[in-house]
């Protein structure tokens, strides 16, 4: 029987102050892991380890702009260092998402976008997946979108920003998985989160057009990347799994 159980790992959730990152924070911790709960912003931070600690879990707040290289290292020599020397479980999802017409999108916003989605992950496995296949064991789960899939307008930049991020989770597997360490991504549909509620309506209308016919809870993702992290999981490498109440498949 393969459980579930993540007791002693330790995992480093990115963007965990909010949304999906703080329900996976929640959801790893259950699980018995170690969790690193980074993010900007403090006072949201301690909030997602208090609730953890509440129902008897282990957590830790990291702050992290991740703005350039030099961040992104800083966060990943932050998180070694809490984690007692080692971080088994990455799960890369802060990230931003705005939709706009491509001729409406500044060098500003393409190059903030591009160097948190796409940079900033690219940076934090550099850093931390080579101690796991030295270790021979790790599990990386990149939060990717299911507008990486196909086009839709208003969402070039960000679309593309995130399909750069399912390539390189096969890369990283193709990369990394001889050593141990397993990479895949969740390609997520719409879910409400703190980031998506000024959309309103509009997420419902997105969602609508997906079996499911419903926005995701945050909670819904975050059992998918639980799946991913553990050895429940063990022969899964290399994969973008579609939970998106099945709008890639129709
Ligand atoms: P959210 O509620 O907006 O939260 C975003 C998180 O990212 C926050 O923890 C935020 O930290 C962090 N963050 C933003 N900019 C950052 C920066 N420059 N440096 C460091 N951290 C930063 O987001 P969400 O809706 O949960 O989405 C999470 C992930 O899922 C994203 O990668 C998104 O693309 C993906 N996704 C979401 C949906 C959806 O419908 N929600 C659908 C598909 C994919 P602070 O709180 O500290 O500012």
């Amino acid at each position: 029987m393969i459980s579930l159980s993540l007791a002693g790992k330790v995992a480093l959730v990115t963007g965990a102050t909010s949304g999906i990152g703080a329900a996976t924070a929640g959801a790893l911790a259950e699980q018995g892991a170690h969790v690193l709960v980074a993010g900007r912003d403090p006072e949201r931070g301690e909030a997602v380890v208090a609730a953890i600690r509440a129902r008897g879990g282990k957590a830790d707040f990291v702050a992290a702009e991740l703005g350039d290289v030099a961040a992104v290292r800083q966060l990943a020599r932050s998180a070694t260092e809490l984690g007692g020397g080692r971080v088994d479980i990455l799960v890369n999802n802060a990230g931003v998402y705005p939709f706009k017409a491509t001729e409406e999108v500044t060098e500003e916003e393409f190059d903030a976008v591009y160097a948190l989605n796409v940079k900033a992950k690219f940076f934090l496995v550099a850093e931390l997946a080579p101690a796991m296949a030295e270790r021979g064991a790790g599990s990386i789960i990149n939060i990717s979108t299911q507008v990486a899939s196909y086009g839709a307008p208003g969402m070039s930049l960000y679309g593309s920003s995130k399909a750069a991020v399912n390539l390189l989770t096969r890369s990283w597997a193709a990369e990394y998985g001889p050593r141990g360490v397993r990479v895949n991504a969740v390609g997520v549909g719409p879910t409400r989160t703190e980031g998506t509620a000024p959309m309103g309506e509009n997420l419902d209308g997105l969602a609508a057009q997906a079996p499911a016919g419903r926005p995701a809870e945050a909670e819904e993702i975050a059992a998918a990347v639980v799946y991913l992290a553990g050895d429940a999981s063990s022969f899964v490498h290399g994969a973008v799994l579609p939970v998106d109440g099945g709008r890639t498949a129709v």
